[in-house]
């Protein structure tokens, strides 16, 4: 054809970024459904009462250049100077390494939780490295990987406390010289409790009147103190001492473990995850071994695959929310791995002597810092301190904390009269000689000998860190390689779909990722002056009139790091709401049976009674079973939490009247917004009846999942709840924001799809749940449909059939689904035995069939069983998953290598291989141990 230039090619490529399926492919599975296109496919799938009114209005979405270039502009309205703030949060320098092979590679950022073992392996072996550090350091024998910040970690700590003390008093002591955050989490934790909190001088604490106690070293204002004494006071009297310590000052001082702490909690903020405006970053918790099965979070363990190799998995899960649910040890779900990851790799890149060497140079610093103050004539107090001090300027306090600035130093304002410095391991000489002109003085960094000013009874007398993975050649090749392998043992977005229904595994673009580590965005501390994070202010109001439009609610909390953690502060909020209005004996909560763990362990924790609401056979809320529970505690009742669309996929048009019961028995309306990859720009929560909502940004909002971990899961309110936010009923999180450096990723999501983007990947999302439905049909049965017989975003099948035609259960088939290079769906949940498949907008049609294929294929090995042409234990499903070993094993099974190997689904050539067989769960968990097994153990291959 001969070119016309009028002929444009157009250009629409930016916006297909976040949707999988071509226009032509699109068409294909629109036929397949039976829609004549995808507006009459959302007509008959998303029920008209709920249907949202007006299109989102973002304007025109941007182009990734333009997109990076606003970005850019928005950053620079972010003034980073030297924060030597402190209170928990440090300057640190990320390894190069560390931060281009793990922090900025999707092979580790696109990971999920490693529920799924096999496939695993490589962040579960970081996790293990990251326990075994922890445990070293605190001189405690079992640690978890991880929890959301410290401030969080100290009110588990006291929760835990309460579990395991012996004692029947009702107050906990909390050392003074905590950080200050430290203690709001740990005050809004206590109140539901109703736990007394006693902050107060150590020195001064009554043993015998309290269950536990927390004391913090170095201390908020610098003080490194042995407990040895305060702590047998409290086992006197059966009660649990915590102690909250900075892990990078425990290679000089005492451990916790040796002066006889219960549980250690901290942050690992400074083994090389940046500030990032507070979060995120991994805190950490560790006991000991009597108290284990006490302890909140994840904990990996060492278990054998099938062949009795040495494998990893998550271990004593039956603790965790979503077995137990109400009776769990807390509601953590998703937590921090990735942070996690990367400190532990610091600790592996820098070994033992690498990070004392960093400690003692950020004492003598200190000390340098300390001595010319001294010299100059200021009083520097503590006396014993590794990193922090405080000078008396008496009236001068604002004019050094001014003069500070001007040399691009932010300093902590302590009361009235003082001023705090933290040094860290980014701080050069000339820094300190920046602050020593903010007080006036005119020294030189070397003028002084460094000295100790650590009490000799506080230094460290053990060995940490003894472990040959800490000991490797630390040339980064080596370091490299290592990253490397364990990545490659995993299985994370990088290479397959992972369909996990109700946890949204999609795309997490680099131009939305690339943000993330600009140091305008990476270095603010959490405490600087407003004017310095004018950029984040610009962020954090877009972002939030955004989610407003998208949610229809009046307002945003942007403190909750997690979606379990905005569970809880959605339900405070509720809870102070009554209070305030005079009903503050409301505590019944309307739970269905299909709702996430988190739930009803959310609800515990706010001190409330769950009381479950049962389903009807179509999978929908049983409206008269929820009609009857409100009206028999109407009396009680707070409200109810709800998923919408329901856990069970489907768009029930029953929901408005469920809020309506609730309202009218003087309940509020909690609905769980994990789903609302299924509603962006159709139907919104706050139209339907909801009060407050969380999102989890890391779900629908493009924050990747980190194998378990960053996340952020802001709360929605209606207006009559904005007064009872956290921000004015008392603080859920460590730090204002949350993760706050990490909300730029969801931010350039909403702005790259604009309004209209955004709805399409919705309705992508549903097109390609409702296509997988149709493809499994017949094979498989889907399990709940709405009305016109179509899922939402999602869709259950059930492999309960099969357990009795066949003996085949829903792990052999997720363990088969390995083999054919797929994560497994969600497995057991809302159903148990079922498989939850959410394929979300970012895949092809390609990579659906790949997927079906593979699901087809399985069903074909299961009727081999059935009709007694293979053996019933002897057969693909049974052995999977297959191992690159299983080739050159000896084969006595009634199959091929190559039917167990390469199955439908598989590549040929870019196989993905578990690098272990089936692992035995029950093993683990028996035979538990959480740190890294001895190096002996390593020689297998
Ligand atoms: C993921 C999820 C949660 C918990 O969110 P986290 O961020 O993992 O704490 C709560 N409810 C539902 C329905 C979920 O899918």
């Amino acid at each position: 054809m001969p070119f016309k230039p009028t002929d444009y090619l157009p250009y629409d490529f930016a916006n297909r970024r976040h949707i999988g399926p071509s226009p032509e492919e699109m068409a294909e599975m629109l036929s397949e459904v039976g829609a004549s296109d995808l507006d009459a496919l959302i007509e008959d799938t998303v029920p008209e009462s709920i249907r949202q009114k007006e299109p989102l209005d973002f304007g025109r979405p941007m182009s990734e250049r333009e997109l990076l270039h606003y970005m850019r502009v928005t950053a620079s309205k972010n003034k980073v100077l030297t924060s030597l703030i402190g209170q928990g949060y440090h300057g640190t320098v990320t390894p190069p390494a560390i931060q281009r092979n793990i922090l900025e590679n999707p092979a580790w950022y696109t990971a999920y939780t490693p529920y799924q073992p096999e496939i695993s392996q490589g962040r579960l072996e970081a996790l293990l490295n990251f326990q075994t550090m922890i445990s070293d350091l605190t001189g405690l024998e079992v640690a978890n990987a991880s929890l959301l910040d410290e401030a969080t970690a100290c009110a588990e700590a006291m929760a835990m406390a309460q579990r395991v003390s012996k004692s029947k008093a009702k107050a906990f002591f909390v050392d003074r010289d905590s950080h200050p955050q430290n203690i709001d989490v740990i005050r809004t934790r206590a109140k539901p409790l109703g736990i007394e909190v006693i902050v107060g001088n150590p020195d001064k604490m009554d043993a015998s009147a309290v269950f536990g106690a927390l004391f913090q070293y170095p201390g908020t204002y610098g003080h490194v103190r042995d407990f040895t004494d305060h702590i047998s006071a409290l086992h006197e009297n059966k009660a649990i001492a915590v102690v909250s310590a900075d892990p990078l000052s425990l290679t000089l001082l005492k451990e916790p473990g040796a002066m006889g702490a219960d549980i250690a909690v901290g942050t690992t903020q400074r083994f090389g995850v940046p500030v990032g405006y507070g979060g995120p970053h991994a805190a950490y918790m560790a006991t000991k071994d009597a108290y284990k099965r006490n302890m909140p979070g994840r904990i990996i363990g060492v278990s054998i695959d099938s062949h009795g190799n040495r494998a990893y998995r998550l271990s004593l899960q039956t603790r965790e929310q979503h077995i137990r649910r109400e009776k769990a040890t807390s509601n953590v779900c998703t937590a921090q791995a990735l942070l996690a990851v990367m400190a532990s790799m610091y600790a592996v890149f820098h070994g033992p002597k690498g990070l004392k060497a960093i400690a003692q140079r950020i004492h003598r610093k200190t000390v340098r810092l300390a001595k010319g103050l001294e010299a100059a004539g200021f009083k520097v107090d503590p006396q014993a301190f590794f990193d922090t001090i405080t000078v008396d300027v008496g009236p001068l306090q604002a004019a050094v904390i001014k003069s500070a600035v001007d040399e691009q130093i932010n300093l902590r304002k302590v009361g009235e009269t003082r001023v705090g410095i933290t040094l860290d391991e980014a701080t050069r000489p000339a820094t300190v000689e920046a602050v020593w002109r903010a007080f006036g003085i005119d020294l030189k960094d070397d003028d002084f000998t460094p000295e100790y000013r650590v009490p000799d009874q506080m230094h460290r007398r053990t060995e940490y860190l003894t472990h040959p993975i800490f000991h490797m050649n630390r040339a980064e090749t080596e370091m490299m390689r290592y990253m490397r392998r364990l990545a490659d043992r995993d299985l994370a977005l990088d290479r397959a779909m992972i369909p996990l229904g109700s946890c949204t595994m999609k795309l997490n673009s680099a131009a939305e990722m690339m943000p993330v580590s600009w140091r305008e965005f990476s270095l603010i501390h959490p405490f600087v002056p407003v004017d310095q994070a004018e950029g984040y202010g610009i962020l954090l109001k877009d972002l939030s009139e955004k989610l407003c439009q998208i949610t229809g609610y009046d307002d945003f909390s942007m403190m909750p790091n997690s979606g379990a953690q905005g569970e809880f502060a959605g339900l405070l909020t509720i809870a102070d709401y009554h209070t305030k209005r005079g009903e503050g004996h409301r505590n019944v909560c309307l739970i269905p049976m299909s709702a996430h763990g988190t739930n009803p362990a959310s609800a515990q924790m706010v001190g409330w009674k769950v009381v479950p609401v049962q389903s009807a056979d179509n999978g929908d809320i049983d409206l008269d079973d929820f009609r009857a529970k409100a009206e028999k505690h109407a009396n009680e009742l707070a409200g109810c939490m709800i998923t919408y669309p329901s856990t069970h996929g489907v768009f029930e048009e029953t929901v408005i009247e469920v809020c309506q019961i609730t309202h009218d028995f003087g309940g509020q309306v909690y609905i769980d917004g994990a789903n609302m990859n299924a509603m962006v720009g159709l139907s919104r929560p706050g139209d339907l009846g909801g009060d407050v909502s969380h999102l989890n940004l890391h779900k629908t909002f493009a924050i990747p999942h980190g194998g378990g971990g960053p996340g952020m899961g802001p709360i929605g309110v209606k207006a009559h709840l904005v007064p009872h936010l956290p921000e004015k009923s008392g603080a859920v999180s460590a730090a204002p924001y949350g993760s706050g450096s990490i909300l730029p990723i969801s931010w350039a999501y909403c702005l790259l799809m604009g309004g209209e983007g955004l709805t399409q990947a919705t309705r992508v999302a549903i097109l390609n749940a409702n296509y997988m439905a149709k493809r499994l049909e017949g094979a498989f049965e889907v399990l709940y449909r709405g009305p016109t017989g179509r899922v939402a975003h999602e869709c259950i099948i059930d492999t309960r059939p099969f357990a009795d035609s066949a003996g085949i259960t829903v792990e052999d088939i997720a363990k088969r689904l390995i083999d054919c290079g797929f994560h497994a769906p969600t497995m057991s949940w809302p159903v148990a035995g079922t498989l939850m498949i959410e394929p979300t907008e970012s895949e092809n049609k390609a990579e659906l069939d790949r997927f079906c294929d593979a699901m087809l294929a399985i069903r074909e090995e299961i009727r081999e069983i059935e009709e007694g042409r293979i053996d019933a234990e002897n057969n693909p499903l049974k052995h999977a998953p297959h191992t690159m070993e299983d080739l050159v094993r000896d084969w006595d099974r009634p199959y091929s290598r190559e039917q167990g190997c390469f199955p439908p689904g598989s590549f040929r050539v870019d196989k993905y291989w578990p690098p272990v067989n089936r692992v035995d769960n029950v093993f683990g968990d028996r035979n538990l141990i959480c740190t890294c097994p001895p190096m002996e153990d390593y020689d297998d291959a």
